[in-house]
């Protein structure tokens, strides 16, 4: 777990319609001094200003967002890049909302015994972790260039630009940045490229404000700027491969090949409504839209708005509705080219409404079981709880254009530094691990387990929220694992019940309770309501929690971007 992130240290204030320069902190916006002209909201204020800058050359939503998707490689590279994977969701002004799976696939030879040890148990998370086990075939740029070819304007060359410029020219180590980096030691210093870049050579973490430089990466994306995605899985296939396969103890390993056959995918966007607002997210292989739309679902019946932020009784519904939704997720929750997964029944306003029946306003449950939502008789018995670990990492931005159309997009690299193994410049991802280690449970198939070719279940939850009269008013989603669909579903909650801004909304504290425990976020109001909670009967601990949404919001005729106050994050208008 990270330590709670120290706040930002603002640059002196650019504003975001001015020229930024490179790896310097434009202004923070959130407010009512931004436009209508579209808004890009993101974790760092220089991936935040990659998609401004962007907007502001006549590019589109998704041009920005694949800019922001870029930088975040060079500034953020704890969190995502181009050596992971991700989910794009993108609105047209008319409402119509199309998903892009970009995330990791496991090598063709990769199987059930792939995070097995020689005595057939599961191997320890961390030794899972470190090499190249763990690594995924990456999936952003596959992504970025179905998104681009779906919906791109600009030249494909032009949104690398400024990622290129701050690899090139540098940019400024943040608080956050050097915290990472001294925490995740194991993974950022793995390797020789990692060490150079956050090390001096006594091997301490370089001073915050450090300007960093990254020509390999610099040079890796003027490559794929100039080549297009071939540059990525074909021309650098093979060395790829051979990085990750060094890396990966035995005989089955990650081959030129699998890079080869990597394809992104388009989904149909899983969609519900809460109170009317309908929202959309990604499906399968993420358990993302399932779980948020399934903890709404379940407090439909609930007079949220009437118990308010400061209520007891509107945490524990909260709480509970979290237990049902996550244990459905734990059983059926996978890649659904793989396994069959219930999608659409689990989110069936009648399942979920049979479901809420078990909700109490003044008991807690004493156990919880995954529901039976019109389960395929294929696939009953053939999916087993998982034995997944939590994970941290990731971020989200979001982008709206002055078109009104909009990108809500996570990208991962799953852990901070993702499995320590750098190539080009980037990190290499660990998100095998989000696959169940045991491929088993009790003689039945994990629908999560591993499998050649197979995506590793996603938390992730890029989040589309359209108003009953069918505008688009938020694109929403977070970084945090296996919290994000309840950081999502909490701010959605805090905007539609108890009528809180985007960024009020995200500010709110959260209380995960994905199993047997409330966990309530160290530091915050809601450890005041742990007495009450305890008096319903939840076993409660207080830790310090994962927490970073993005989001853009339509308010009174504007876009407003929204970050998390709990991050570095940055809104910055065109
Ligand atoms: N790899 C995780 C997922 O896809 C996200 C990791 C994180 O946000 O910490 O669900």
């Amino acid at each position: 777990m990270m330590p709670r992130l120290s706040a930002f240290v603002l640059a002196p204030l650019l504003l975001g319609a001015c020229t930024t320069i490179p790896g310097e902190s434009p202004a923070r916006t959130a407010g009512p001094d931004t436009l209508a002209t579209g808004m890009v909201s993101a974790a760092d204020p220089r991936a935040a200003a990659a998609g401004a800058q962007i907007l502001r050359q006549g590019g589109s939503a998704t041009d920005a967002a694949i800019a922001v998707m870029l930088a975040l490689t060079v500034v953020e590279p704890q969190s995502s890049g181009i050596g992971g994977g991700g989910f794009y969701v993108h609105a047209a002004p008319d409402g119509t909302v199309e998903t892009i799976d970009g995330r990791e696939t496991a090598p063709a030879e990769a199987g059930p015994g792939w995070f097995l040890g020689p005595d057939g148990a599961p191997m320890p998370f961390m030794d899972a972790v470190i090499g190249g086990r763990s690594v995924g075939v990456p999936g952003n740029i596959a992504l970025a260039a179905l998104a681009h070819r779906d919906h791109g304007v600009l030249p494909w060359a032009d949104l690398f630009a400024p990622a290129i410029a701050l690899a090139r020219e540098g940019w400024s180590l943040s608080q956050r940045g050097a915290e990472f980096a001294a925490n995740a030691r194991n993974r950022s210093a793995h390797e020789a490229a990692g060490r150079a870049l956050f090390f001096d050579a006594d091997g301490t973490v370089r001073p915050v404000g450090t300007r960093l430089t990254n020509p390999a990466l610099a040079d890796t994306l003027q490559a794929i700027a100039a080549g297009g995605p071939r540059a990525f899985y074909r021309d650098r296939a093979e060395a790829l491969a051979q990085h990750v396969a060094a890396a990966t103890p035995g005989e089955a390993a990650m081959r030129a090949a699998d890079l080869q056959d990597y394809a992104a995918a388009e989904r149909e966007p899983l969609c519900g409504t809460y109170r009317r607002y309908r929202i959309c997210g990604m499906g399968p292989p993420s358990s993302g839209a399932t779980t948020v739309l399934a903890i709404l679902g379940q407090l439909e019946r609930f007079d949220m708005a009437a118990l308010g932020p400061q209520s007891a009784t509107a945490w524990h519904l909260f709480a509970e509705s979290q237990r049902l939704a996550y244990a459905d997720r734990e059983l059926y929750l996978a890649d659904s080219d793989f396994v069959s997964v219930p999608a659409a029944a689990l989110v069936d306003p009648d399942y979920l409404a049979t479901r809420s029946q078990l909700l109490s306003v003044d008991n807690r449950m004493a156990s919880v079981a995954a529901g039976r939502p019109g389960v395929p008789q294929a696939c009953a018995g053939c999916a087993a709880d998982g034995d997944e670990p939590p994970e941290n990492g990731t971020s989200h931005f979001a982008v709206v254009d002055a078109g009104g159309n909009a990108v809500s997009y996570t990208s991962t690299i799953e852990g901070p530094f993702g499995s320590g193994l750098m190539f080009g410049g980037f990190y290499l991802n660990n998100e095998l691990t989000d696959f169940s280690f045991s491929p088993q449970r009790d003689g039945v198939p994990v629908a999560n387990r591993v499998e050649g070719g197979k995506r590793p279940r996603s938390s992730m939850a890029p989040t589309m929220v359209f108003a009953p009269d069918g505008r688009l008013v938020l694109a929403i989603g977070a970084a945090g694992g296996a919290t994000i669909p309840v950081q999502v579903s909490k701010a959605l909650i805090g905007y539609i019940d108890w009528g809180l801004s985007a960024q009020d909304a995200i500010a709110l504290p959260l209380l995960f309770s994905p199993g047997d425990g409330v966990t309530l976020e160290q530091g915050s109001t809601l450890v005041t309501l742990r007495p009450a909670l305890e008096a319903l009967g939840h076993p409660v601990a207080v830790r310090d929690l994962p927490l970073k949404a993005n989001a853009v919001e339509w308010r009174d005729g504007r876009w407003i971007g929204a970050f998390d106050p709990r991050s570095e994050g940055a809104a910055v208008a065109p």
